[in-house]
């Protein structure tokens, strides 16, 4: 089972999947292949592997990403074979991924995983509020992009089976779990 977690960054989307995978056993991350450089705190092949844009476009070339974008002026992918590999591994995925990219998997996945696709809505000014907090130091132009943003991701709201509003870490959370499990029942049946 693939669970997919959308939402603007600044959604809380990593922090939320990071509390997934503490507390519920048979949960996994699939980190995707990125151009970015490492924030304060990442680690390579934890939240992603880092590569250079080269590598990258190496790779687009060889048909190795399910799905890739540029975003933010970085490439970000999903790996076939990585993705593969969990897959048969029979546990619970949680990726995630943006707009453009849930659909691509959508489209591809649709008919040999079961997926579940979770869309976290935030509101604008707290997303202002969150950027400014994280410390990467952004700037006040990279800001308003993110912000400018979040209302392309809201227009594609209908491609996802849940909307939640991430304004209580611990609730959401909690629903999200909640969900998983209710979904992973259904497909057992
Ligand atoms: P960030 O740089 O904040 O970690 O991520 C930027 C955006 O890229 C986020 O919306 C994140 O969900 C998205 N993203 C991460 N991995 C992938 C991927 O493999 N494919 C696509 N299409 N987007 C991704």
């Amino acid at each position: 089972m693939l669970v997919i977690l959308s939402g603007v960054s600044g959604a809380g989307k990593d922090t939320i999947k990071k509390e997934l995978i503490k507390r519920m056993d048979n949960v996994i991350s699939l980190p995707s292949f990125t151009s970015r450089k490492p924030r304060e705190g990442e680690e390579e092949g934890v939240q992603y592997h880092f590569i250079t844009k080269k590598e990258f476009e190496e790779k687009i070339r060889n048909n190795e990403f399910y799905e890739y974008d540029l975003h933010h002026e970085n490439y970000y992918g999903t790996s076939k074979k990585l993705m593969n590999e969990k897959i048969a591994s029979g546990k619970i995925i949680v990726k995630d991924i943006e707009v453009n990219g849930t659909e691509n998997l959508i489209k591809l996945l649709k008919n040999e995983t079961k997926l579940v696709t979770i869309f976290l809505r935030v509101e604008k000014e707290e997303l202002r509020r969150r950027l400014i907090q994280r410390g990467d130091n952004l700037s006040e132009d990279e800001i308003n992009l993110r912000l400018g943003r979040l209302d392309y991701e809201e227009s594609k709201i209908n491609l996802y089976d849940y909307m939640i509003k991430n304004d209580d870490f611990e609730k959401t959370v909690q629903l999200i779990m909640d969900i998983i499990q209710a979904e992973k029942k259904l497909d057992e049946n």
